[in-house]
């Protein structure tokens, strides 16, 4: 297995601008901020190869300029959507190629949060910007809910061993409305004391295990028959498509945010 450092920046409230590292290159995915990135890089002595970026919200571009003024690399970013500097328009199927890094990572399409939205998936590790969060998803702001559900469906059937490398700490508040629709899931419970425990200590929850957020998370459990039973129950009706019970979960998040 290739081996990547994969580096958390935090940045603004709550996010997580991610840097992967190889001997004295990097690339950030999702850099909102330019000023914690050169900060990191200069420290380290590391020279940017590349940027990437997931969707066009600003707390996930808003970098790239300052970035480009510096370093003037390669920006991957989705085909479909207005993303500052690019010069790789993706879409899935595509490899970015990553030689300084020794790293390859192919596009995956993952719309909902935002129509063009893309993830990035290689070396076990996903890169998956507001689209699946630890133990909740990204909000629906230009995509249905059966486009963001077989947008989650597809990461889904990633290894379970996948590394989910996603863009904000929203974990306890996700935690805490997953307990709303199962109580009782013992591994969410579990999940609940490990990842308290690592936020009172200022360490991030993510990333997490994919197996883990097939477990927990309940935007990923739409089949499952305890969340079909909840999701029935808030809705006041039958729910016969997987697509109608992840709908009715994210509104009834919605409805608690
Ligand atoms: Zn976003
Ligand atoms: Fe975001």
């Amino acid at each position: 297995m290739h081996m990547i450092q994969v580096i958390p920046i935090p940045a603004f409230e709550d996010n997580y601008l991610w840097l992967l590292v190889h001997g004295a290159y990097a690339a950030v995915v999702d850099p909102g901020d330019a000023q914690p990135v050169l900060h990191y890089l200069q420290q380290h002595k590391l020279t940017l190869c590349a940027i990437l970026c997931t969707h066009h919200h600003g707390d996930h571009v808003g970098g790239n300029r300052e970035l480009l003024a510096h370093y003037p690399v390669p920006v991957y970013g989705p085909a479909h959507e207005t993303i500052p500097g690019r010069t790789h328009a993706v879409v899935e199927g595509d490899c970015v190629q990553l030689p300084k890094l020794e790293l390859e990572l192919s596009v995956i399409d993952v719309p909902g949060h935002t129509a063009g939205h893309v993830a990035y998936y290689g070396a076990e590790s996903l890169f998956c910007g507001d689209t699946l969060f630890a133990c909740g998803c990204g909000r629906l702001f230009e995509g249905t809910p059966q486009v963001m559900y077989q947008s989650l469906s597809k990461i889904a059937r990633l290894p379970d061993a996948t590394q989910v490398y996603c863009a904000h700490e929203y974990t306890l508040d996700n935690i805490r409305f997953a307990k709303v629709v199962e109580p009782a899931n013992p591994d969410l419970l579990e999940r609940e004391a490990r990842d308290r425990n690592s936020r009172a200590n200022h360490q991030p929850t993510v990333p997490s295990f994919l197996g883990l957020e097939k477990r927990t998370n309940p935007f990923l459990r739409s089949q499952v028959p305890t969340v079909i039973q909840a999701a029935q129950t808030y809705a006041g009706r039958a729910l016969t498509e997987p697509w109608q019970v992840f709908a009715t979960v994210r509104a009834w998040k919605d409805a608690l945010d």
